[in-house]
């Protein structure tokens, strides 16, 4: 049996799943159908064969942009006047699914939705439903703002979604406008108290990280959200993307300063366990209900875990957050590539991935900011 990079065995190579019976090919019939001119023939029931990079990574986890825009305009996201792709440029439900489903076929069954901002795509609770239920996916997430999940909560939970990532920057309401340039703090913690009713947990919080913005008090305000609440709060280096490459580099701050700065307050962090996979390495105040992650993709990356690819909301497969590799799979699927030769161009762009990236030496992903990859 092949092994990954940690010496762990890799999943069997080839796991049977029936193309009849317990897979309900009914849905699959919805996937036919008209986009302009062109017709997307139904995926068939696919026998479940898991792809590996060159360096022997299983690719089991795809993060879907789900579209380029937002109601927010974070400072290290994008600029103000940031422009969206027309329509036609993004995938289709259809598209998108279709995608998913030859994803599934190869193994993928972790699945983040993000954005841009994933809830502001119209008939967005219908597409996890339908994401929910291809076969093989049975972790589906999502990365949001939270600003509507007030309202949106209870219907993603009831379509199959299964957690939610939110991001906070900052529990101080000024801040927080300044931050995302047009945000309320209040529609967030309605978002938050919406998808802790609707169990979508545990609650996981996202904050950048921003040197001398938020990376004193604010910070220490979140990881205190820890003490009494079972949540996780994740302190994120800030990464240099696009335009605004020039704002993230000046400002990063990194994972061992942000350490030091709680636990000059909290006193030494304990370890929590951690499975080398996730991005966020976890750790704990002492005695607190909820733990504290550091996503050091920066200061010290974690890519022997990765198994990782995203898929842009332009229907490019991205190998990797900071690498400008991509695969075109919506030109081959606009044009008529069948199941089989779409399974064959996602698994030979994941066979690519590259190692990790090179930021140290000055290199780094200058062809999306970072609403157009989806984090
Ligand atoms: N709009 C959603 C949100 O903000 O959660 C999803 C998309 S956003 C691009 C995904 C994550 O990337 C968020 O947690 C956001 O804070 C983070 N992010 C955005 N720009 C970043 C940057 N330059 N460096 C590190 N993280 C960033
Ligand atoms: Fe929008 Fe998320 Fe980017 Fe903020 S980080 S501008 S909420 S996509």
């Amino acid at each position: 049996m092949p092994t990954n990079m940690r010496g762990t065995p890799n999943s069997p190579a080839h796991v049977a799943v029936p193309t009849s019976g317990p897979i309900d090919l009914a849905p699959v019939q919805a996937y036919r159908t008209t986009l302009g001119n062109v017709n997307i023939a139904p995926a068939p029931g696919y026998t479940i064969e898991p792809m590996h990079d060159s360096y022997g990574r299983r690719i089991n986890y795809m993060r879907i942009s789900l579209t380029d825009a937002c109601n927010l305009r974070c400072v290290y996201c994008m600029p103000e006047n940031m422009k969206f792709r027309p329509r036609h440029e993004l995938m289709s439900d259809e598209e998108l699914l279709y995608l998913v489903r030859v994803g599934a076929s190869l193994g993928v069954n972790k699945i983040r939705l993000t954005g841009g901002e994933p809830t502001i795509r119209p008939g967005v609770v219908e597409l996890v439903r339908q994401i929910a239920v291809i076969p093989g996916v049975d972790d589906l997430a999502m990365t949001t703002n939270g600003i509507l999940l007030d309202e949106l909560a209870g219907p993603l939970a009831e379509a199959g979604l299964t957690r939610v990532n939110i991001s906070l920057d900052t529990l101080d309401a000024d801040k927080f406008h300044q931050i995302t340039r047009w945000g309320h703090i209040e529609d967030v913690w309605r978002g938050i108290d919406a998808a802790e009713a609707a169990g979508l947990r545990p609650i996981k919080l996202n904050s950048v990280v921003t040197r001398n913005f938020n990376d004193g008090d604010d910070m220490i305000e979140m990881a205190r959200l820890t003490v009494d609440r079972d949540w996780e709060v994740r302190f994120i280096e800030m990464m240099p993307f696009g335009e605004v490459s020039d704002f993230q580099q000046t400002n990063v701050v990194s994972f061992s300063e942000m350490r030091h700065t709680i636990e000059a307050v909290f006193g030494p962090l304990e370890e929590a366990s951690y499975d080398f996979v996730d991005p966020s390495r976890p750790f704990r105040i002492a005695g607190a209900k909820g733990t504290l992650g550091f996503i050091s993709s920066v200061t010290e990356p974690f890519c022997q875990g990765c198994g990782r690819v995203r898929l842009t909301a332009d229907g490019k497969l991205r190998l990797c957050l900071l690498r400008e590799d991509e695969v075109d799979l919506l030109t081959p699927l606009r044009s008529g590539a069948s199941f089989e030769e779409m399974r064959v161009l996602m698994r030979e762009g994941a066979f690519h991935k590259p190692w990790g990236h090179s930021l140290s030496s000055g290199v780094f992903a200058e062809n999306r900011a970072m609403n157009q990859i989806g984090g």
